[in-house]
């Protein structure tokens, strides 16, 4: 819990020494034991860096600019991304509770998102059936007296075997599509929320994802955000800047792996001269570095977007599209520059080849996110 708001550069400072310190010596046992790592998400949230883009009046670190938000990510991903995901989890859930609650419901729970027992928290959209749709979500709210009966299943919800508190989208409009969408803050200790199965991943392997089923589970009218329908429109808006947070993300597994790749190549030697001088290598290298430093500046220019209240969404699709396939290439080569030695199990680079995989996918596939650039680009 904090009272006062981070100075930013002391924030990236000490990121980057936990970061090389914490996390990068653990992160491949983590990915073998795939135990959740509780003991480094605790270690972070005594430092302040669970929370420390929530308000400083909720007790947050008061980095409230998605400018600085895409360094500290960066940083701590260089670390390890599933810890990192674990570790600014309970962003995801504050971001709809910003976007759609009220005051008094901000007040409610993001104090307890600060603290240094923080609870493991969830934002749950996708179902079985309904995934880049969003829209076509199908778990009902329906009205009852002084509240509502949620019913439905979601999949591939990060946290969902362990989630105390989490956002659940639903629609008290069946068969309207984004019309009908509500959000509802479900607690885990309310009779019909179950969590489900963890599901066995490739990689990002110590963070988990899993299912929640809804049983006719009853949440009071004061745990809805926002109004009835409004969830949809909000769920846009927090994607927006989730993105830009995932680009930057990417960005950080990517500078591990040209990292790592750069030294390799310098050291390794075949046919008596250094791999580096063969033009191939280095060349392929090259290619990495330019796909970064393109996506970086994408990712910086989309939040600078949103730091100014200008419009981003597009923006900030671009950076993620970029970012997370410059994050696929740059593991990829780094893979191939470490040769033998970084597809085996005690490498980092294969790691973060799969680690990288997920954020093509999740938040978003870059399929849709070329949708949506093609929308602003286009019209439709
Ligand atoms: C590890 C993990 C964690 C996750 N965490 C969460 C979470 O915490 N909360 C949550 O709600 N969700 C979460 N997700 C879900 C994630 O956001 C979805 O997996 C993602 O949106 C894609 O949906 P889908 O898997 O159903 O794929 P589908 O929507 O079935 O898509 C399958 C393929 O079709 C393509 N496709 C679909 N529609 C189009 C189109 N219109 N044009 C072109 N191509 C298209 C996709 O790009 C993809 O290649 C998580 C997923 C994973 C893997």
């Amino acid at each position: 819990m904090s009272s006062t708001a981070w100075d930013v550069e002391e924030l990236i400072g000490t990121t980057r020494r936990f970061a090389r310190e914490v996390l990068r010596p653990v992160a491949l046992a983590y990915d073998e034991s795939e135990e959740f790592p509780a003991h480094e998400v605790r270690q972070a949230a005594e430092l302040g860096l669970t929370c420390y883009d929530l308000p400083v009046a909720y007790g947050g670190g008061g980095v409230e600019r998605l400018s600085d938000a895409v360094a500290v990510i960066e940083e701590l991903t260089w670390g390890d991304s599933p810890i990192a995901m674990a570790i600014t989890q309970v962003g995801f859930f504050a971001a709809p509770v910003l976007e759609l609650g009220t005051q008094e419901q901000q007040q409610r729970w993001l104090p307890r998102c600060s603290r240094s027992d923080v609870p493991a928290t969830a934002m749950a959209i996708t179902e079985p059936q309904a995934g880049s749709d969003a829209a076509a979500l199908t778990t009902t709210a329906d009205r009852v007296d002084g509240g509502y009966v949620l019913n439905g299943d979601k999949k591939f919800i990060g946290n969902a075997n362990i989630a105390d508190l989490c956002v659940v989208f639903a629609t008290v409009e069946p068969g309207s599509r984004s019309k009908g969408i509500t959000a509802f803050v479900v607690d885990q200790q309310d009779p019909g929320f179950e969590r489900g199965r963890r599901l066995p991943k490739t990689g990002s392997r110590c963070f988990p994802a899993g299912e929640l089923h809804l049983r006719d589970c009853f949440v009071p009218e004061d745990r809805r955000l926002g109004e009835e329908g409004q969830g949809f429109s909000g769920l846009l808006a927090v994607f927006d800047r989730a993105r830009v947070q995932l680009a930057a993300n990417s960005l950080g597994i990517a500078r591990a792996a040209l990292d790592e790749a750069v030294a390799y190549a310098r050291e390794r030697e075949a046919f008596g001269r250094r791999i580096a001088d063969f033009q191939a290598v280095s060349f392929r290298l090259v290619d990495a570095k330019v796909k970064v430093d393109q996506a970086r500046l994408l990712t910086r220019h989309a939040a600078a977007l949103a730091d100014a209240g200008e419009p981003f969404t597009s923006e900030a699709a671009a950076a993620k599209l970029a970012a997370s396939e410059a994050a696929v290439f740059t593991t990829w080569a780094a893979v191939q520059t470490l040769g033998g030695a970084g597809y085996l199990r005690d490498s980092l680079v294969q790691k973060w080849w799969r680690d990288a995989k997920l954020d093509e996918i999740w938040d978003g596939s870059s399929d849709i996110m070329r949708l949506v650039v093609a929308r602003s680009l286009l019209g439709r």
